[in-house]
């Protein structure tokens, strides 16, 4: 009998619309002989959506949903449950796993992982923790630290510190970091909020346009690097796909780069010494073990060429997932197609669930 797959998409992010590309693409490259299907679309409010997919209705998914990011009421068998409603869906009588592919907070956070837990229902990707450290850039990066994986020199701080204590703050990262730096909310992707400052002038915009998206920023001392990624897959056994690099051509590789394909050019397998390959694949194990991370990662890391140093950037733990995105090209090239990585994730997703039991 048929996997009965529910794909949950969409979210309450500013990735909402990437959410809607990944979903779509993986249910037009799933094999339908061995899948049914169940789409659920969180809409920008936090109300979740659920209906059997045909192809119409995927049509009308991707021309409404896809332009203008809000909920399309006109899908046919569609069914809105309310929010307060999800944990009684009975995900476990109508569906076999779950595919999360929401990007961001409330997505990839820890959030859906931890909901999905409660409803004791196999999911694809990181666990509650990975997922949760994966999305917290300052937490992430601590827990580099305790793993003498090496990474750029970072201050961690509050939002409410930085307010309350500016001077001392800036004094702070000036001794610690110096100029240029960057500056990130903790909890966003996609650069969102991220800027580079190269004096203290730029270093308090930056810290007030971080402020906007989190309360927990970081900042971190710039790397004139090459940016070099690499997929991992697997729970406990951990498979490594080539090392491919992504050659922004803006000053960094921003949120219009990234999805709008402005400018950017992903080269794979990246051109590089095997060396670096081998050193990129070794630190990316273990960083994924760092984290216990499960399913898949997509881990990211600068190459400083000219020093010849590797510095572990971040995880991501619910990579871009389409077919022309990073974390699928890369196992592409390591010879494992598209669907045979959904298959995989999928059957990841169930041996998980049954080693907790
Ligand atoms: P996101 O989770 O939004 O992808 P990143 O931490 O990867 O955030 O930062 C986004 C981009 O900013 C990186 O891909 C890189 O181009 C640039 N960047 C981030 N940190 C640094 C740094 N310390 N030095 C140089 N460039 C950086
Ligand atoms: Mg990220
Ligand atoms: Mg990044």
């Amino acid at each position: 009998s048929k996997i009965r797959l529910g794909i949950v998409y969409g979210g309450k992010s500013s990735e909402h619309e990437v959410s809607l590309r990944t979903a779509l693409s993986v249910m037009n490259a799933i094999n339908k002989d061995k899948y049914d299907i169940l789409p659920i679309y969180v809409q920008m409010d936090g109300s979740w959506v659920k209906g059997k997919v045909t192809d119409q209705q995927l049509h009308s998914v991707d021309s409404l949903r896809l332009t203008n990011g809000t909920a399309s009421a006109s899908a046919t068998n569609s069914e809105l449950v309310t929010h307060a409603a999800v944990p009684t869906m009975n995900f476990g009588q109508e569906l076999d796993v779950i595919f999360p592919v929401i990007h961001g907070p409330n997505g990839e956070d820890g959030t859906i992982q931890g909901l999905l837990e409660l409803a004791n229902i196999p999911y694809v990707g990181a666990g509650v923790m990975a997922s949760a450290v994966g999305m917290d850039k300052w937490m992430m990066k601590n827990i580099f630290a305790q793993a003498n994986l090496p990474q750029v020199k970072y201050v961690g701080l509050l939002r409410s510190q930085w307010e309350r204590e500016a001077e001392a703050v800036y004094a702070l990262i000036e001794t610690q970091l110096g100029y240029p730096c960057f500056v990130k909310p903790a909890n966003m992707g996609s650069s969102v909020g991220i800027s580079k400052a190269k004096n203290r002038q730029e270093l308090a915009a930056a810290l007030e346009l971080a402020a906007k998206f989190d309360r927990r920023l970081v900042v971190e001392q710039f790397v004139k690097a090459r940016e070099l990624e690499i997929g991992v897959l697997g729970n406990e056994q951990l498979l490594t796909s080539v090392v491919g690099e992504v050659i922004a051509a803006k000053e960094f590789y921003d949120y219009e780069a990234k999805y709008k394909g402005a400018g950017t050019e992903l080269q794979i397998p990246a051109n590089i010494p095997a060396e670096v390959s081998e050193r990129i694949a070794e630190l990316a194990k273990r960083a994924y073990a760092a984290i216990d991370g499960s399913g898949l990662s997509r881990i990211d890391f600068f190459w400083d060429e000219a020093n010849n140093q590797v510095y572990i950037n971040e995880v991501n733990t619910m990579p871009g997932f389409t077919p022309h995105s990073m974390y699928p090209m890369l196992f592409q090239a390591a010879g494992i197609s598209y669907s045979e990585l959904i298959d995989r994730l999928v059957k990841l997703a169930m041996e998980r669930h049954e080693e907790k039991q």
